[in-house]
């Protein structure tokens, strides 16, 4: 069996950065963020780097053409297993990327299924040490002693103003719309798998894993 990339997509919150370690850690994946990537190439300065730095600069949108040409100098799909995280968002960058990055390369688009009801719950318990930034859930990952942070015992665990009930319902609506043609796109060629998010993490990783 040819080995497939594959390519997370879920909402904030549906657990895909948690497998996306876990599959980088136990099986060599490589994880693909196109922020880190943008990052990365600036600090190396390369002509690329320089090129996405102007852009940055004048406070503009990087281009989908531009994230096209960083991947291609970023990936060798022979010599590595990757993880797409994040990327692409919507139908266009989807077929680009079959188009000119992955040209025939086996993939597979992994889908995060997840109640929007649960991840509203989910996300608007979240809280941030305002000192260290350790990250808590009200729900799941509760600080030892309440309004305590366990890492640095700062006071200041505080809710994000992204993570606001009526801000996260406008970005999961604005998520869904562009994601579903890229989700339907993948169905259509037979590359999709859903997979619940609600189930435990190693639970999803068995899954993941029987699939490629
Ligand atoms: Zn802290």
């Amino acid at each position: 069996m040819m080995k497939s990339h594959l390519i997370f997509i879920g909402a904030p919150g549906s657990g895909k950065g948690t497998q996306a370690g876990k599959f980088v850690a136990d099986k060599s994946f490589k994880h693909i963020s196109t922020g880190d990537l943008l990052r990365a190439e600036i600090a190396k300065q390369s002509a690329l780097g320089l090129e996405v730095k102007k852009v940055m600069d004048e406070g503009k949108l990087v281009s989908d053409d531009l994230v096209i040409r960083l991947l291609q100098a970023n990936v060798d799909l022979a010599a590595h297993q990757y993880i797409f995280d994040g990327y692409p968002r919507n139908l266009s960058q989807a077929q680009t990327l079959d188009k000119e990055v992955l040209k025939g390369s086996p993939s597979i688009g992994v889908y995060f299924e997840i109640d929007v009801a649960r991840l509203v719950e989910r996300l608007t318990n979240r809280r941030t040490c305002g000192n260290c930034g350790a990250i808590y859930n009200l729900i799941s990952k509760k600080p030892k002693i309440t309004g305590t942070c366990d890492q640095c015992g700062g006071t200041d665990l505080k809710q994000r103003a992204d993570d606001k009930e009526d801000v996260i319902k406008n970005r999961l609506q604005v998520f869904q719309d562009t994601v579903s043609p890229v989700l339907k796109y993948y169905q259509d060629l037979g590359r999709l798998i859903k997979v619940d998010a609600e189930q435990s993490p190693d639970a999803i990783f068995n899954l993941i894993s029987s699939k490629v």
